[in-house]
């Protein structure tokens, strides 16, 4: 449930409350608003009755969130989160590019890519260096090396870094590298991970699984926020259906299902969603228009010669000529890049 304090309370009164729920074998949650104070309660709400905390000096309301999602909710926080990474704010006016390969496959190439995307207007790199294929017998990632490269690469061009971390055993040195880390489709449910990464102060872009609904994407980021930490970035990266002309349905009807029901951010990635490099151009315009708050695009330098994912990857000319595309309809939709 949620308690609404009122507006005259101070900041001690809310300690008081705060240090009640806690007694009470309850998690508090604060949210500032700029005029009142809202204070989640996460438990089971069955053991607790509605008089013990409506009863409070300076509670003005008690709110069941009817909703398995609690801290994920629009109702539990009003105003949209802003996600600050290495200094790009996602969730703010701006609408965040996110570029770079599919995976980082050697220094040339990662560095090649990372100029390209930041000169075109890219604010933040991708690169994989631990990979989740489907077949064993592909390129699984450079691991530690490609961490290495993506550091360097960062240090060059002050891109910060977002990757892909698939284990829990790696969540500590992918945090001394990445700016953010990313969940991969694959691993949107897996809760050790999620809880892992939870108690890690860096910021976490969660794609959607390909059969997950939007309560259970929700429930995945509800893992991260009640574990303590609230810098979550959704990922819309297309979902299974019977279609086969695309690698995947992207399903842009999530964008305004999530900014109903929830306050993160959300971002698309047109690469993934569709696996065809003549689409992602397209449907980064429709997602743009749609409210996402960014993109998060393959580029290679070379697509033919990728170790993953050539066939939906732009090559840093159709990356600018997106970029160039992008800025009439970030400013059509009262945003800017
Ligand atoms: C990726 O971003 O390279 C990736 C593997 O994405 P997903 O987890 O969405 O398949
Ligand atoms: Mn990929």
């Amino acid at each position: 449930m949620i308690l609404v304090m009122d507006k005259s309370a101070t900041e001690a009164d809310v300690k008081k409350v705060v240090l009640l729920i806690e007694e009470l074998g309850f998690q508090p949650h604060i949210s500032k608003g700029s005029e009142r104070t809202i204070i989640g309660v996460i438990g089971d709400e069955r053991q607790i009755k509605r008089e013990q905390l409506s009863l409070l000096p300076h509670v003005e309301n008690v709110i069941p969130i009817l909703k398995p999602y609690k801290l994920a909710s629009r109702d539990f926080k009003q105003s949209n989160t802003i996600v600050d990474v290495a200094g790009i704010k996602i969730g703010g006016p701006s609408v965040v590019i996110i570029a770079g390969p599919c995976s980082v496959e050697s220094e040339d190439q990662i560095l090649q890519t990372a100029e390209a995307v930041k000169k075109s207007g890219a604010k933040l790199l991708r690169g994989g260096a631990y990979k989740p294929r489907t077949s064993p017998y592909t390129f699984q990632g450079m691991g530690e090396d490609g961490l290495k490269l993506l550091a360097k690469t960062r240090e060059k061009t002050g891109l910060g870094i977002v990757t892909e971390v698939m284990d829990v055993s790696d969540v500590d040195l992918m945090a001394d590298y990445a700016d953010m880390i990313q969940v991969g489709a694959r691993n949107m449910q897996n809760t050790k991970l999620l809880k892992r990464l939870a108690q890690v102060k860096k910021p976490v872009l969660l794609k959607r699984n390909f059969s997950a609904n939007l309560g259970e994407f929700l429930m995945s980021a509800e893992y991260l926020l009640s574990g303590g930490n609230d810098q979550v970035v959704l990922c819309e990266r297309g979902i299974r259906t019977f279609v086969e002309y695309t690698r995947n349905t992207l399903d842009l009807n999530i964008i305004p299902a999530v900014k109903q029901l929830s306050h993160l951010p959300i971002i698309v990635d047109p690469s993934h969603g569709t696996g065809r490099y003549d689409f992602v151009i397209p449907m980064s315009r429709a997602a743009i228009a749609s409210g996402a708050d960014g993109l998060l695009i393959e580029v290679h330098p070379d697509p033919a010669k990728a170790f993953s994912d050539g066939e939906q990857s732009l090559t840093p000319g159709l990356f600018k000529q997106l970029m160039d595309e992008l800025k009439t309809i970030t400013n059509a939709m009262g945003r800017s890049l």
